[in-house]
């Protein structure tokens, strides 16, 4: 590599090898400029065209519980804010939100909560179970933190399709900084391992700008992200909730959010890649820009308006106060505006990943 070479080089090497090293990705995220920020964009998006055309799947979270052991720095509902009122929703409310989501065209079902002891893996099992009985045709995601190599097996065999576990940073000194002593990276990492040895399809990601991260985490996440080759990669902006350690840490940046998506889709071209809820949160046309830069997933609120405020992870998120009727035409609208089609389909990752791995 000579000297001359530009971090529009890089993209253009990215896009032909789909890889980058250690070091050129820490100089990509040191040395960009917004001119190679759209550059990439541009790519990202011809990239997610030729692979979906442009249909954006959609899925429905159920935002179970918000009850939750774990004391994430960064995160609102962690145990030790006492200004959050919890709740957990029934086994009938959750299968509800579900039938309502089939009604509105969802094919895939994402359930989520804080890791509330409360929901064992036996009674996860069960749920998943009767949402795959009412809704044959439909995926279940499960995205409950962290369990045991038995927890997730059972859970696969009732039936889950999907698991999303954020690595939330590849860097383990970084990991150190946003969680408590209680939690470990290693951890984290094996749950990832499991889940994608059982057969899952598998999401990581990571929050952007969250503190204390460097050009280097990044360039760290975009090494793991590439040799893991997860099927989906949550990413959106960290942003701050006001009851926690963080509060006043500043918002992740947004145009480094959309590049970071641009090069995920470069680099993993098939992946499924949401326009998050916490990118739509920070612009209020960020996720139809996540879209345009590269993600082909949305992930609207399918939980029962009375809780949704309830499940704060951060400041000012959007959609609390919406039904989910309206969330679905609101996105409908939102995706046309810019030349998308929202497809009614599970939406699956198709690589045998496993294969190439
Ligand atoms: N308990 C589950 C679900 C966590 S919430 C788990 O541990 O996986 C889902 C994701 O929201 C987290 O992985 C984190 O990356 C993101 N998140 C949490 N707090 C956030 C904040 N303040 N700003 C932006 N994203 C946040």
């Amino acid at each position: 590599m000579t000297a001359a070479t530009t971090v529009r080089d890089l993209i253009d090497r990215l896009e032909e090898d789909r890889e980058l090293s250690l070091e050129q990705w820490e100089r990509v995220f040191k040395e960009w400029t917004e001119e190679d920020r759209l550059y990439a964009a541009e790519k990202a998006r011809r990239t997610a065209l030729e692979n979906f055309g442009n249909k954006i799947y959609i899925r429905g979270i159920v935002e179970f519980s918000n009850i939750c052991k774990n004391d994430c720095l960064y995160c609102g509902i962690r145990a030790s804010n006492k200004e959050v009122s919890r709740y957990r929703l029934t086994e009938e409310e959750i299968l509800q939100c579900c039938d309502e989501g089939y009604g509105y065209g969802f094919r895939t079902f994402v359930l989520q909560s804080g890791e509330d002891r409360y929901f064992t893996a036996e009674i996860l099992a069960g749920i998943v179970r009767k949402i795959k009985a009412a809704h044959p045709d439909c995926a279940v995601t499960l995205s409950v933190g962290e369990l045991g190599y038995d927890e997730y097996k059972l859970l696969k065999e009732a039936g889950a399709d999907r698991y999303l576990l954020r690595h939330e940073t590849a860097d383990k000194e970084h990991y150190g900084r946003l969680h408590p002593p209680q939690m470990s990276w290693e951890h984290r990492m094996r749950c990832l391992e499991q889940l994608m040895e059982l057969g899952y399809q598998v999401g990581a990601g990571i929050m952007v700008g969250s503190p204390y991260q460097t050009e280097r985490c990044l360039a760290e996440d975009m090494v793991f992200l590439g040799s893991f080759k997860p099927h989906m990669i949550g990413i959106g902006p960290f942003l701050p909730h006001k009851d926690t350690p963080f509060k006043d840490m500043p918002k992740g940046p947004y145009e480094l959010t959309l590049f970071l998506l641009s090069l995920c889709r470069l680099m993993l071209p098939r992946v499924l890649l949401p326009a998050t809820t916490a990118l739509g949160t920070i612009r209020p046309n960020g996720r139809e820009q996540g879209v345009l830069c590269g993600a082909n997933v949305i992930m609207p609120n399918l939980s029962p308006t009375a809780v949704r405020k309830k499940y704060m992870l951060y400041d000012n998120k959007i959609c609390t106060g919406d039904e989910s009727a309206q969330c679905r035409s609101c996105l409908e609208r939102r995706m046309a505006a810019i030349g998308y089609e929202v497809a009614i389909t599970r939406g699956d990752h198709h690589d045998k990943i496993c294969d190439i791995r």
